[in-house]
């Protein structure tokens, strides 16, 4: 198995090559195919299993793949949300947004709490396809009327488990309910506790799942 195989378009090859890696790591071949097709996902995967290709690649590709949306003030609108539950691993995820997509014409970027909202208030105006958040900092957006999510197609819960350990259930049902109701989305945990699970079955339509 490599990553020709599982229907990548050449712009990802190309930056996955230059990150160096040779194949992909089993949450990958099995993740990619799936996303790739549309559907929801459930995946049980650890950090250090390469999860965050896994869900990044194949949402690249299916964002690049449809025209940019404006939204009502005529700016590139917010069409993929990653919710994670830490800045550390916001900023993580966005540099891997920005490493995987260096080839393709989709912009990034990531928010969170602990610092000013005018620089990002600044950033969201210029537009933005691809939003990396934790949870309390993109619903103080929402609320101020900073950020539209109306265009959002494909949701990203990283590490749903730990968001959930850190009190974010209430923020992450208020992000669901202003999100559309048509929409791809992707549930990545390590553990499966009652309330995940409850989780999975209000946001997710007949997901694929994996465990690795
Ligand atoms: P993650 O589990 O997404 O945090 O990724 C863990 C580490 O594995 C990161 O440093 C990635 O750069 C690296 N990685 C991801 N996919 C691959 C791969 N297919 N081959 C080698 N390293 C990878």
């Amino acid at each position: 198995m490599n990553f020709t195989d599982l229907g990548l378009a050449e712009p990802l090859l190309r930056a996955v090559r230059d990150q160096g890696y040779d194949v992909p790591t089993p949450i990958q071949a099995q993740a990619i195919p799936a996303v790739l097709q549309g559907g929801d996902l459930l995946a049980g995967a650890q950090t250090g299993t390469g999860k965050t290709a896994g869900f990044t690649l194949p949402m690249l590709q299916r964002l690049s793949a449809s025209k940019p949306v404006r939204d009502s003030r005529g700016r590139i609108a917010v069409r993929a949300l990653v919710l994670t539950p830490t800045r550390e691993l916001a900023a993580q995820v966005e540099e891997s947004v920005r490493a995987y997509g260096k080839y393709l014409p989709l912009t990034s970027m990531v928010m969170f709490g602990g610092v000013g909202m005018q620089p990002q208030i600044d950033r969201l105006k210029k537009g933005v396809d691809i939003l990396v958040a934790t949870p309390g900092r993109l619903l103080d957006h929402h609320g101020q009327g900073t950020l539209d999510l109306s265009n959002v197609q494909i949701l990203v819960l990283d590490e749903a488990d730990r968001m959930l350990d850190m009190g974010f259930i209430h923020d992450i049902k208020k992000v669901l309910a202003v999100l559309p109701q048509k929409k791809q989305s992707l549930l990545f945990s390590a553990t499966f506790s009652d309330e995940i699970k409850a989780l999975a079955d209000r946001l997710l339509n007949q997901p694929a799942l994996i465990e690795v």
